[in-house]
């Protein structure tokens, strides 16, 4: 059996086609998935997903890159400007109550896109306030943190300061639940740095053409490795260029065993078994 520890099955990129993606899923021994909320609106709708269906569960959080109004296209939306959204603690913490919501996010930095007009320390300083937050409330939940981290390079490490926000976290007690480093492309000395804070990485489809994510997993023990699609968005070989579903998250296994020279059973056998444990299905 294989899990899909990160995926938007309930984004309108799958409007009218859900029981389809989760039938293949199933077929390809997919049998449980976790569908990812990025705001409020779609942290609801992954809420509802997760109700409706065997399976399915539900992750709810604020994404770091709709802290602040942007403009940019996502070939699965037909909005270009993204509007800005104020945390409101309440609103997520009642979403965290629900029993099929099992961790909080995706949130965390994203430095890689500052949007137009805004100073970039306002930009950080923001999206580090929001974090603080959220790392409290899941601490406060007892929830798994399902956290995106990203940009910075040549002005500030968004991986530097994500780190110091958790050890910041965890050193009051929080974060008991720990959680994932999700869609990981970083190094795999960055890896062990969140692997001492107790923290998984989310490996997904850009294993099966990325260079460096290939590099960095040869040094990643299956032990710290949850498997992803991050779907419909990054679809692995060969089917780039095409929708994303949470049926090819095979694929990642297969490339994940073909890089550490493992067999595909152990790659299967040992990332369920972590993700049952981080997350409680
Ligand atoms: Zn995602």
């Amino acid at each position: 059996m294989l899990i899909d520890t990160h995926c938007h099955v309930s984004f309108p990129a799958y409007a009218g086609d859900a029981d389809g993606v989760l039938a293949r899923a199933r077929e390809a021994g997919v049998e449980k998935m976790i569908t990812v909320g990025t705001r409020l609106e779609t942290s609801r709708g992954a809420v509802a997903s997760a109700e409706a269906h065997e399976g399915v569960w539900a992750v709810v959080g604020l994404y770091p890159g709709h802290i602040h109004a942007q403009e940019f296209a996502d070939p699965y939306e037909t909005e270009t400007v993204h509007p800005a959204e104020t945390l409101d603690v309440d609103a997520y913490r009642a979403l965290l109550a629900h029993p099929k919501t099992v961790g909080l996010g995706e949130s965390g930095l994203d430095y890689s896109r500052v949007p137009d007009g805004l100073p970039f320390e306002r930009m950080r300083a923001d999206q580090q306030d929001v974090l603080r937050a959220l790392l409290a409330l899941a601490s406060e939940t007892n929830k798994p943190m399902v956290i995106h981290c990203r940009g910075g390079e040549g002005r500030a490490s968004a991986h530097d300061d994500l780190i110091a926000l958790l050890r910041e976290e965890i050193g009051r007690g929080g974060l008991a639940k720990r959680g994932v480093i999700h869609c990981f492309t970083g190094s795999a000395e960055e890896a062990a740095a969140y692997r001492a804070l107790g923290f998984f990485v989310g490996i997904g489809g850009i294993v099966t053409f990325g260079k460096s994510v290939m590099e960095a997993v040869k040094d990643i023990p299956l032990e710290q490795i949850v498997l992803e699609t991050d779907a419909p968005y990054l679809t692995p070989a060969p089917h780039r260029g095409k929708r994303n579903e949470p049926a090819f998250v095979g694929l990642v296994a297969e490339a994940v065993a073909r890089i550490k020279r493992v067999p595909l059973e152990e790659v299967e056998r040992v990332t369920t078994a972590n993700a049952q444990r981080l997350f409680g299905l």
